[in-house]
């Protein structure tokens, strides 16, 4: 499907004569033993000085590298009583003649390394305060909240840096693959109306409109699908999208996403762009980082449960979940938590921890009170000796033969630990699905730390019951189209769609959705549309929306869909998430630039704060706090 003209797959792509300014001839990053003999004006941020008397060391550091300067008093006094002032994190310009160094003082590890400069003219740009934090050490741990503060100074640092390269090598990779095929860029509005993704609005007071608000928008959805209404046939945007959670993990309250949107397309067909899409893209910005496997592996949302117990698998490694359940099909296991699981409709599933065989007590008791946070009730544990004999808490009930026949059934070797859940099917896929993530990161399962293992996940349940609303409500956007074989199972026992039940047909339906995960996380998703007005009005009932109801939420996406809808789907990729698994990071604050703290601030701009009096009487808004909750009421208007 590729035809597209390769992509430049060079991280620095700029010449460096383009570089060249009134302050510099090269960036500190560009000389090398070949520059050797020419004259060179530098300019940046002194790194390091180091003071010899006579000769004073500058490292002249700007975001393409490091060079070094070195002043001899001998040579110009007036440059050696400047460079005498200058403090770390000074900003200078330096000029003066390229030299190889001598035999023995070039330094390998920087590119410029074979050369300095020595120079004749210093001349002080600014001048810096001590910065609260080393930005000459790499490996100095800084508190966070002190490097959000100060992310100007943070963001000096190497690491952060080149993070924000990388960054915006994939977005630049992003663009140029879909333009290659024939995708248009369009930008749609931040001040919009409530589409929902499930999350909460943020919202802002119109004030030509006193008393209206817009909101911010969780998701282009509704925008991107009308888009196709329009003919644009193939959408795609890097799209800022706000959702006003609580933030737990690293969620942020506003991200962003490569957001796409594709016409005339079936499930097959959306998957095979963006997997095209994003092979071209992790080469163009990781060319280092190998991919695990191509085409992507693709499981059911049922498959995935069953053998990882998660819809989003880490492929990294092996330790499926084993199906203990047969090995009692025909009699009671004599073992009454696994007999009653069973007997409820339960699942006992396994996982053997490969090499583990050897667990203290104190290690086990740990699974198990982790497993018990995960929700389960208890964990089963049996662990095999070197010699193949089974230490276990359940072989009084078993017997011998019972937990051999477990054994041999999970698959375990000798020296290998069995771990076993029996409960619910959703919690025992959960629990153990947890546990096998957590310990084959930590036992060292994932033997090459730079691949990337990608795979999607589709067809997933179309709705779940939402038991406190007595309804329907759509797994993942309420747009989700339905799997051709299911469309008749969109509807409820008792024939009434305004009267769903739990056991209704509906559960069972299965949607054209489809997640692709990278390395156990869930990189993006996103479905084939409805564009069918009958189907959608059904989807919507069961989803326990009535006609006005629809209306008044979806209008324009409504009206458009009676001029003639071709049929589209699309997907949203997190790109905040992706950049960081290519930067080997697991918070997606250390790819942004400015993140938010978990409390939703901006440390450095100060935000949120009360707004200006003024502002409020220009909105006609008063503010009468919050009930139950203890809020400093800012000034009103
Ligand atoms: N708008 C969806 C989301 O943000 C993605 C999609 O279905 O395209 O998750």
């Amino acid at each position: 499907m590729t035809d597209a003209p390769p992509l430049d797959r060079s991280p620095e792509r700029t010449p460096a004569t383009l570089l060249a300014t009134p302050y510099r001839t090269h960036t500190c990053g560009a000389l090398r033993a070949g520059d050797a003999g020419i004259t060179a004006r530098l300019a940046g941020w002194v790194h390091r000085r180091r003071d010899h008397g006579q000769l004073i060391f500058l490292d002249l550091r700007d975001r393409h590298g490091i060079t070094q300067v070195v002043i001899d008093k001998a040579d110009d006094p007036e440059a050696h009583a400047t460079a005498s002032r200058v403090r770390s994190e000074f900003v200078v310009c330096v000029e003066g003649d390229v030299a190889r160094r001598l035999d023995g003082t070039e330094n390998p590890r920087l590119p410029t390394g074979a050369i300095e400069l020595r120079g004749h003219d210093v001349r002080i740009l600014s001048e810096s305060k001590t910065p609260p934090f080393y930005i000459n050490e790499p490996d100095a741990t800084i508190d966070e909240s002190l490097r959000l503060r100060y992310r100007y100074l943070d963001i000096r640092r190497e690491a952060m840096a080149g993070r924000l390269l990388l960054r915006s090598r994939l977005v630049q990779a992003i663009r140029e693959v879909h333009h290659a095929h024939g995708f248009v860029e369009v930008e749609t509005p931040n001040l919009i109306k409530s589409t929902p993704e499930g999350a909460r609005d943020f919202v802002v007071p119109s004030r030509l409109q006193p008393g209206s608000v817009y909101a911010l928008p969780q998701s282009p959805q509704q925008l991107k699908q009308l888009l196709m209404v329009a003919g644009v046939d193939r959408y795609f945007q890097i799209a800022r999208c706000f959702r006003d959670e609580d933030l737990r993990g690293d969620r942020q309250p506003e991200f962003t996403q490569l957001d796409l949107e594709m016409s005339f397309v079936d499930e097959g067909a959306v998957m095979a762009f963006v997997e095209t899409m994003v092979i071209e893209v992790c080469r163009a910005a990781t060319p280092d980082r190998p991919i695990a496997v191509e085409p992507f592996p693709r499981f059911t949302y049922d498959e995935a449960m069953e053998r990882f117990g998660s819809d989003k698998p880490d492929l990294r490694f092996g330790m499926e979940l084993v199906d203990l359940g047969p090995l009692w099909a025909d009699a009671p296991s004599g073992f009454r938590v696994f007999d009653d699981a069973l007997a409820s409709g339960g699942r006992v599933k396994a996982i053997v921890v490969p090499g583990k065989g050897g667990a203290t007590r104190k290690e086990i008791d740990e699974l198990t009170e982790r497993a018990k946070r995960f929700g389960a009730k208890g964990l089963v544990w049996l662990a095999v000796d070197d010699v193949g004999a089974v230490r276990s808490s359940i072989g009084k009930f078993l017997g011998d033969d019972g937990v051999e026949r477990l054994v041999a059934r999970a698959g375990a070797n000798p020296g290998d630990l069995v771990l076993v859940v029996a409960d619910e099917p959703g919690v025992t896929a959960d629990v153990l699905g947890r546990l096998r993530v957590e310990l084959g990161v930590r036992i060292g399962l994932v033997r090459d730390p730079e691949v990337l293992s990608f795979c999607w996940v589709h067809r997933f349940p179309m709705y779940q019951w939402d038991a406190e609303g007595g309804r329907w409500d759509a797994t993942h956007n309420p747009f989700s189209g339905v799997l051709p074989d299911d469309e008749e199972l969109l509807t409820t026992t008792s024939g009434d769609l305004s009267k769903p039940d739990p056991g209704d047909p509906a559960g069972r339906a299965r949607a054209l959705q489809y997640d692709i995960v990278l390395n156990g996380w869930e990189l993006g998703g996103g479905s084939i549309r409805i564009h069918r007005r009958d189907l959608l009005a059904r989807s919507f009932a069961l989803q326990g929306q009535s006609e006005a109801g629809m209306k008044e939420k979806f209008g324009a996406l409504l009206e458009a869909f009676e001029y003639g809808p071709p049929p589209h789907g699309g997907i949203a990729l997190g790109i905040d998430r992706w950049a960081a698994l290519l930067a080997h990071q697991s918070n997606i604050r250390e790819v942004m630039a400015f993140p938010k703290t978990q409390s939703g601030a901006d440390l450095m701009l100060e935000a949120p704060s009360p707004p200006d009096p003024a502002q409020y009487a220009e909105l006609g808004l008063r503010f009468v706090g919050v009930p139950g909750r203890a809020t400093p009421a800012p000034s009103e208007g």
